[in-house]
């Protein structure tokens, strides 16, 4: 499905939207263009694209409020560009319900990359067959939900009962950036800026425990000032769109 999806770009700057829309095109994407805010919510509703490419600093509109419009009634992936280098920005759009971002400047590898990851995650949400089943499957990774245990390739890993909810909630939102915020929300059911240290810890121990298999890709992402993120292995990484 990859080679005909629809990416909607909203971006104001003509050279930079041009950019893009030429490599969407080379690398065989349709692609409609928006300018603004107006332009991008009204192309989102009539055309459904299958993710949104969206410059957060519009002339109309900030680009969190379309965010949650959109969010209002799809789940489509919204990858947000930030020219801007503050990390609250990119963490308030993550938290409104952005799932990646690009910090101008930006390759078109850097991109491309982003989109297909985007792209994996909802060809994964619409395999009925896998959101129904209770087990998670990523590289040699796997989570038993009945079962509450997790493993790496036929080892149990040993996890404590937050390191297992951490686990879970990152393989839930596989490819999707979560902040500090949410994760403390959904673990912890609080959010307090001093926590965000815990939280590392915690992770640091997480990370450490699923590496004893494949060290050489990294399931768990960080983002450093933002949060985390949960990657999908890829069998060929090169694999073009
Ligand atoms: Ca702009």
């Amino acid at each position: 499905m990859n080679s005909k999806s629809l990416i909607l770009i909203v971006e104001d700057d003509a050279a930079v939207r041009n950019l893009m829309a030429v490599t969407l095109e080379t690398r065989g994407y349709r692609y409609h263009l928006a300018q603004n805010g107006t332009e991008a919510l009204i192309e989102a509703t009539t055309h459904q694209p299958d993710v949104m490419l969206l410059d957060l600093g519009l002339p109309d509109m900030d680009g969190v409020e379309i965010i949650r419009k959109v969010r209002s009634w799809s789940g489509m992936p919204i990858i947000v560009i930030s020219a801007r280098s503050e990390d609250t920005d990119k963490v308030e759009a993550l938290d409104a319900g952005a799932d990646d971002y690009l910090t101008k400047p930006f390759s078109v590898n850097e991109m491309l990359a982003r989109l297909r990851v985007a792209l994996r995650r909802i060809s994964t949400d619409q395999q009925p067959a896998i959101q129904e089943n209770a087990v998670y499957d990523n590289g040699s990774l796997h989570i038993d939900y009945a079962a509450g245990c997790a493993y790496i390739g036929d080892s149990e890993i040993h996890l404590t009962p937050i390191e297992y909810k951490l686990l879970c909630l990152l393989a839930k939102n596989t490819g999707k950036v979560l902040t500090h915020n949410y994760i403390l929300k959904e673990i912890w059911g609080s959010y307090s800026s001093s926590e965000v240290g815990s939280l590392r810890v915690f992770m640091a121990m997480l990370r450490k425990k699923l590496q004893s298999g494949d060290a050489a890709q990294p399931y768990i992402q960080t983002h450093i000032g933002i949060g985390y993120r949960m990657l999908r292995q890829e069998k060929n990484p090169e694999e073009a769109p």
